[in-house]
């Protein structure tokens, strides 16, 4: 299978090309169609199987397509959770080099480092947001972030987001966000706490494992 088989748009296919990725991993092969066709997923993967790309690749898929038919304001459009400021990091300069043919745009939040620059890349306005947890709740609760417009969530590496503690923060972020929202969750292992979570925010989800 190849990456045109997945039906991506040709700026995201140009990036992917120039980073060369020859062909879909496993896990974006699994998680592409289900994510382009709306559903909430569960995947279990490890790091470095691609599953930065199974996210991020149909996200931006969608909000192209949508951004060609509608061309509308600047509000975040798909939020990405991640438990550690580094792992937030590497996803979004994913994003960013996934994306750099269309006129989508990234920010990244998180904590232990002052909030004035991460206000400035915010008020901007964004289309991508990557956050650790409890930052982003600092910016919301600031009335710097706005969720009523998020329709994907993504939690990555959730087992860990909940071994640091992270439970209450993930599911107040959850419901800032509208209801009507696609819901994706990615962990590495899947304890009984991960999968308890699971059914407590996603909606009829499919299940990948890679
Ligand atoms: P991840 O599992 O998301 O941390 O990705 C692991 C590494 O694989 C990253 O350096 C990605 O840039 C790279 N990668 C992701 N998808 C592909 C692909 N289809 N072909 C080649 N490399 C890839």
């Amino acid at each position: 299978m190849s990456f045109k088989d997945l039906k991506l748009n040709r700026p995201i296919l140009r990036a992917i090309a120039e980073m060369n990725y020859d062909e879909p991993t496993p896990v974006q092969e699994m998680t592409i169609p289900l994510v382009l066709e709306k559903k909430d997923i569960i995947v279990s993967a490890q790091t470095g199987t691609g599953k930065t790309a199974a996210f991020a690749l149909p996200i931006l898929q969608q909000l192209f397509d949508r951004q060609d038919a509608t061309n509308q304001a600047k509000t975040v459009k798909a939020l990405i959770i991640s438990p550690t400021r580094e792992l937030a990091i590497q996803i979004a300069d994913n994003f960013k080099a996934y994306s750099q043919y269309t006129n989508l745009t990234t920010a990244l939040v998180f904590g232990g480092t002052s909030v004035e620059p991460q206000v400035e890349s915010l008020k901007k306005g964004v289309d991508i947001l990557v956050a650790t947890p409890g930052r982003l709740l600092d910016l919301h609760k600031q009335d710097v972030i706005n969720l009523d417009y998020v329709e994907t969530l993504v939690l990555d590496e959730a087992d860990l987001m909940l071994d640091m503690g992270f439970i209450d923060d993930v599911k107040k972020i959850e419901r800032l966000c509208p209801k009507d929202k696609q819901v994706m969750l990615f962990s590495a292992t899947m304890p009984y706490k991960v999968t308890q979570l699971a059914s407590a925010i996603l909606k009829d989800p499919e299940t990948v494992k890679a």
